[in-house]
C-alpha cells in the first residue's frame, strides 16, 4: 500500500531545468508498498491472486500494456502484416536490424510497448512476452504436464510430485480452462495441417494424442459458422487471438486478483533496478512510460517483501546486474548459472504430397510424446501457421522440446554494467538429435524440412538463473536474503521435462504460494 509519495526532479531532467532548457521535467516520486510482484505472467499471476486471497495488498508491476480482446477485435497484430504492437521498444536491435536487412525493413517501425522482446545472448536468442498476462497473451497455450519419470529428470524429488499431480497441476488446468479440441473442429476442412500430423506421426510409428489447450473451442466453432472473423481457424492468431476464449492468465489469475479489491496492476511500469536498503528492505526502481517507452516518471518503490516474476532472462538479469553491480552484495553464489532453453527446436515443414489446405486451423490440436527414456524424453507437435500466400497449402510448423542437458549462465560485465546470457553452442546436442531424428521420420518422402534452429540457434522457452536448490529454496525465497522471492521460470532448473513450461511454472508457484501464505504471511510478509 502506498504510504507516501515525494516528488523531486532528477538527473537530466533536473540538470536541463536548471540550465533553462526546453527538456520536459521527469518527476521522481518515492512509494512504500507491502508487497511487490514485478511482472504480470503466470508467476506474477499466481503469487498476486494467493496472496490477495490471503488477505495481503500486493502491487504488481508490469512494463507492458492490457490487451483486451473480444469476438471481432483487433487488439493484436496480424502475424503477416507486423506493426509497432508486435515488439517491445527496448528489443535487442543487433538480432532484428540484421534480419531486417534480409526482409526489408519489414519490422521497422516505430518504438511501442509491444509484446514481443528479442533477448540475443551468446549463442542464443530468448524470445520473450511484454503485457499484462505476460507470455500467455502470445504463447499457442499447450498445458503439458510431465509423468512422475520426466518430472524427476530435471525437478528436485523434494517437490513431491504426487502431491503436485494431486493438487497443484489439476488447480493451474481448472483456472486456465483447458480442453483439447472437439472431433467435430478437428474434422473440418481447416484442420487438414493436425490431422495430417497425426497421419504421418503414426505412420512413422509414434503415438498421437490431443493436447490440452487454454481455449474455450465453442470460439473456434462459431468461426467456422461465421460467426466471428477467423483467428482461431486459420492459424492468424500466432500473436495473440484477437476474438477471445483464450484463458491467458490477465483474464484468469490477474482478473480474479484485482477482483479481490486488493490488487492493483500498474502496467506501463518498467523495473530498471533493483537494490537492498540498509533496513532490510527492497527499494526498486521504476521508470513510468508512456506507450512509446518514454519515461514519465521515476518512481522508487521500497517494501518489505519483493517477489520477482519477470520471467527467466528478466528476472535472472535484475538479480545478476543487483549483484554484480553490489546493489545487493548477499546474493547467492549460483545465481545466473543452471539456465536452459528447454530444448526447443522449431521445424518448417514442407509437405508437397498431402496439401495441408488453403487455411490452417489452429493454434495447436496434436502433438507425439517419446517419453519412454526420461533422460532424452521430447515432444513432437504441429503448430498452425497463419495463411501465407502461395505457401500455406505446402508449409506448416512442427516444434519439439525435450529434457536438456546443456546449460548456460549469465554473466555480469562491469563496464557495461549490464548482464547477459552465454551459451554453450553445442548445448542441446543430445535432445535436438533425438527431436530432429524423430520430426525427419514424420516428414518422410513428403518434402523437405528447415531447421530454423541452425539459422538462428533459439528459444521461446526460457527457463532458470535463480535456480530452486541453488539460489533459492523449493518455495522461491532467495537464500539469505529474507523477504525476497523467486516465482517464475527462473526458479525452474533449465527444462519443464519435455513439456512447455507454463504448466509447470504456474503449479510450482501455486506449491510455493501454499507454503509462503501458511509459513510466511503474518510473519515476514
Ligand atoms: C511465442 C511464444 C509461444 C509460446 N508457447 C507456449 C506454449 O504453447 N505453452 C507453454 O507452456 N509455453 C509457451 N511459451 C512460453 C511461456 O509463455 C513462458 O514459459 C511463460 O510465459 C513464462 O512465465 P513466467 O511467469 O516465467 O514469465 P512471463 O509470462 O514471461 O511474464 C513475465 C512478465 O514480466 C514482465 N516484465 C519483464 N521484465 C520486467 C521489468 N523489468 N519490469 C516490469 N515488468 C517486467 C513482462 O512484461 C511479462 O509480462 C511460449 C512463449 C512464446 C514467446
Amino acid at each position: 500500500m502506498r504510504s507516501s509519495r515525494r516528488s523531486f526532479l532528477v538527473g537530466a531532467a533536473a540538470a536541463a531545468a536548471v540550465a533553462s532548457l526546453p527538456e520536459p521535467a521527469v518527476a521522481a516520486t518515492a512509494e512504500e508498498h507491502r508487497v511487490l510482484v514485478i511482472g504480470s505472467g503466470f508467476g506474477g499471476g499466481v503469487a498476486a491472486l494467493r496472496l490477495a486471497q490471503a488477505g495481503v495488498p500486493v502491487t504488481v508491476l508490469e512494463r507492458g500494456r492490457w490487451w483486451r480482446s473480444g469476438p471481432d477485435a483487433s487488439t493484436f497484430p496480424s502475424p503477416l502484416s507486423p506493426d509497432k504492437r508486435l515488439l517491445w521498444y527496448g528489443a535487442t536491435p543487433k538480432a532484428l536490424r540484421a534480419t531486417q536487412d534480409l526482409i526489408g525493413g519489414l519490422l521497422n517501425f516505430g518504438p511501442y510497448v509491444g509484446l514481443v522482446e528479442p533477448i540475443l545472448g551468446e549463442n542464443m536468442l530468448s524470445m520473450v512476452a511484454a503485457g499484462v498476462g505476460g507470455g500467455s497473451l502470445v504463447y499457442q497455450g499447450m498445458t503439458l504436464q510431465p509423468s512422475r519419470e520426466t518430472f524427476h529428470e530435471v525437478l528436485p524429488e523434494q517437490l513431491d510430485f504426487d502431491l503436485m499431480d494431486r493438487v497443484h497441476y489439476p488447480r493451474v488446468a481448472q483456472m486456465l480452462g483447458v480442453e483439447t479440441a472437439p472431433d467435430e473442429l478437428v474434422s473440418s476442412v481447416n484442420y487438414k495441417a493436425p490431422r495430417v500430423f497425426k497421419k504421418r506421426a503414426e505412420a512413422a510409428g509414434y503415438s498421437v494424442e490431443k493436447i490440452p489447450m487454454p481455449i474455450d473451442w465453442d470460439y473456434a466453432l462459431a468461426e467456422l459458422r461465421g460467426e466471428m472473423k477467423p483467428a482461431y481457424t486459420d492459424g492468424s492468431g500466432a500473436m495473440g487471438v484477437n476474438n477471445g476464449g483464450k484463458h491467458s492468465v490477465d483474464v484468469t489469475y490477474i482478473d480474479q486478483a484485482v477482483a479481490t479489491g486488493r490488487v492493483t496492476v500498474r502496467t506501463h511500469h518498467n523495473v530498471n533496478r533493483i537494490e537492498r536498503a540498509r533496513d532490510g528492505r527492497w527499494v526498486v526502481h521504476v521508470d513510468r512510460t508512456d506507450d512509446t517507452g518514454r519515461v514519465l516518471e521515476q518512481i522508487e518503490m521500497t517494501t518489505p517483501t519483493l517477489i520477482m516474476a519477470a520471467g527467466s532472462m528478466n528476472t535472472t538479469k535484475l538479480l545478476v546486474e543487483a549483484k554484480g553491480s553490489g546493489a545487493v552484495p548477499g546474493l547467492p553464489d549460483g545465481l545466473g548459472t543452471g539456465w536452459g532453453t528447454n530444448g526447443d527446436r522449431i521445424f518448417a515443414w514442407t509437405n508437397l504430397v498431402d496439401q495441408f489446405g488453403a487455411a490452417q486451423g489452429g493454434p495447436v490440436v496434436y502433438g507425439s510424446k517419446d517419453w519412454a527414456d526420461p533422460a532424452l524424453a521430447n515432444t513432437v507437435i504441429q503448430a498452425s501457421i497463419p495463411p501465407v500466400p502461395l505457401l500455406v497449402n505446402n508449409l506448416t510448423m512442427m516444434v519439439g522440446f525435450g529434457v536438456s542437458q546443456g546449460r548456460g549462465e549469465f554473466r555480469y560485465d562491469s563496464w557495461t554494467k549490464s548482464a547477459k546470457l552465454h551459451w554453450p553452442a553445442s548445448g542441446d546436442v543430445p535432445v535436438h538429435d533425438a527431436i530432429t531424428a524423430r520430426v525427419e521420420r514424420i516428414a518422410k518422402n513428403t518434402g523437405g524440412i528447415i531447421d530454423t534452429h541452425k539459422i538462428v540457434p533459439s528459444t521461446w522457452h526460457p527457463l532458470g538463473g535463480a535456480n530452486m536448490g541453488v539460489v533459492c529454496d523449493l518455495d522461491g525465497r532467495v537464500e539469505e536474503n529474507p523477504g525476497l522471492y523467486v516465482l517464475d521460470g527462473a526458479l525452474i532448473p533449465g527444462s519443464t521435462a519435455a513439456c512447455n513450461p507454463s504448466m509447470t511454472i504456474a503449479a510450482v508457484a501455486e506449491r510455493a504460494l501454499d507454503n509462503i501464505v501458511r509459513h510466511d504471511v503474518g510473519v515476514r510478509i
